[in-house]
């Protein structure tokens, strides 16, 4: 697939004073690209009326430019200690994406500017836990590979933390972008997880990101750059060939990496909220989705996991499978 390209670009007036701003600026600019200066990037909008679906086809197209204000770090369990904000959302059109339904109208994806003042705050963030190990999510609120050959972020803050002695990197991706990533000195100390899944719901419900094979890829060549690999299944769909097609992929998986370093997996069950079946029906009126309450289990605030029959039946098959074709690997949680 294509790298991204914005159709529209929104710059905060306050990231025209950092040089990755400006850099970004006159980057759009040589390009043509009439560019709108705006007060903040988190209230952004259209000029004009629009429909749920084409304000989300508008978002996902424009690309906002930001300073980053808020550097407190929320926790991020259970996949790390704290979430890394670099970037907000994504060019991605996941059904089931759940930032989009948080981020509501707000789904535009943001790439903030001031990365120094960032990575500052991560360096506090681990002085504050005085010598044990701090782990940080760079995708906690976003996909930072789909904008990463715009704004080299992410190079950076792997160059960052392998100078890091206490703090480590976790990233997640359902983008194939790695080339620019893959002779960084990261010292071990960033791990990548391709997110994946079969192709059949790649392709349903992941629209505008890379397929199952191009993740394979550069799942294989993060392996070859020898950084922490792991891989996060979700979300864990039943449907008519679920066994046979997780099947395939486990094996299609081992096929392919040299598993030279023991892997981890991640398996985080299909849920949806009562907020998200709403957007998710706007937004995708085709949606093949099963979003019918009635068929699963309430587990309060307006959120929906499969009765627990389904659950365990999904758990112990995906922990038997993961065993037999990656009898070294570590099942880090099932949610
Ligand atoms: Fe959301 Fe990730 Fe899909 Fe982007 S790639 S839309 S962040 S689930």
């Amino acid at each position: 697939m294509k790298k991204f390209y914005p159709e529209r670009v929104l710059i905060e007036k306050e990231a025209l004073e950092y040089p990755l701003g400006k850099k970004l600026e006159n980057k759009f600019l040589a390009d043509d690209m009439a560019i709108e200066y705006i007060k903040s990037h988190n209230r952004v909008s259209p000029q004009k009326q629009m429909s749920p679906l084409q304000l989300f086809k508008w978002a996902k197209e424009t690309l906002v430019i930001g300073v980053k204000k808020t550097l407190r770090f929320k926790s991020c369990q259970p996949s790390a200690d704290y979430r890394l904000v670099t970037t907000t959302s994504c060019p991605g059109k996941c059904e089931y994406c759940y930032l989009s339904t948080n981020l509501g109208s707000a789904v535009y994806p943001r790439v903030y500017v001031n990365l120094t003042e960032i990575l500052k705050a991560v360096k506090k963030h681990i002085r504050k836990a005085k010598g044990e190990m701090v782990t940080f999510e760079a995708s906690s609120s976003s996909d930072p590979i789909a904008v990463e050959h715009l704004t080299g972020t992410l190079k950076e803050t792997i160059e960052y933390f392998a100078k890091q002695a206490k703090g480590r990197l976790r990233v997640v991706t359902k983008f194939a972008f790695v080339d620019e990533l893959l002779d960084l000195e990261h010292n071990g100390h960033t791990k990548f997880r391709f997110s994946i899944n079969p192709p059949w719901i790649i392709k349903n419900f992941e629209h505008n990101t890379s397929s199952l094979e191009e993740r394979i890829k550069a799942a294989v060549k993060i392996e070859k750059a020898k950084y922490p690999l792991g891989f996060i299944i979700a979300p864990l769909i039943i449907y008519h060939d679920w066994k046979k097609d997780y099947t395939n992929l486990l094996a299609t998986l081992k096929d392919n990496l040299a598993n030279t370093t023991p892997l981890t997996f991640e398996l985080i069950q299909y849920r949806f909220s009562t907020r998200a079946k709403k957007l998710i029906e706007a937004r995708f009126p085709k949606t093949k989705l099963k979003l019918d309450k009635e068929d699963y289990h309430h587990q309060g605030f307006g959120k929906y996991i499969y009765p627990e029959e389904k659950a365990t039946k999904l758990k112990s098959f995906m922990e038997k499978e993961i065993k037999t074709h990656f009898p070294q690997a570590k099942i880090e949680y099932f949610v």
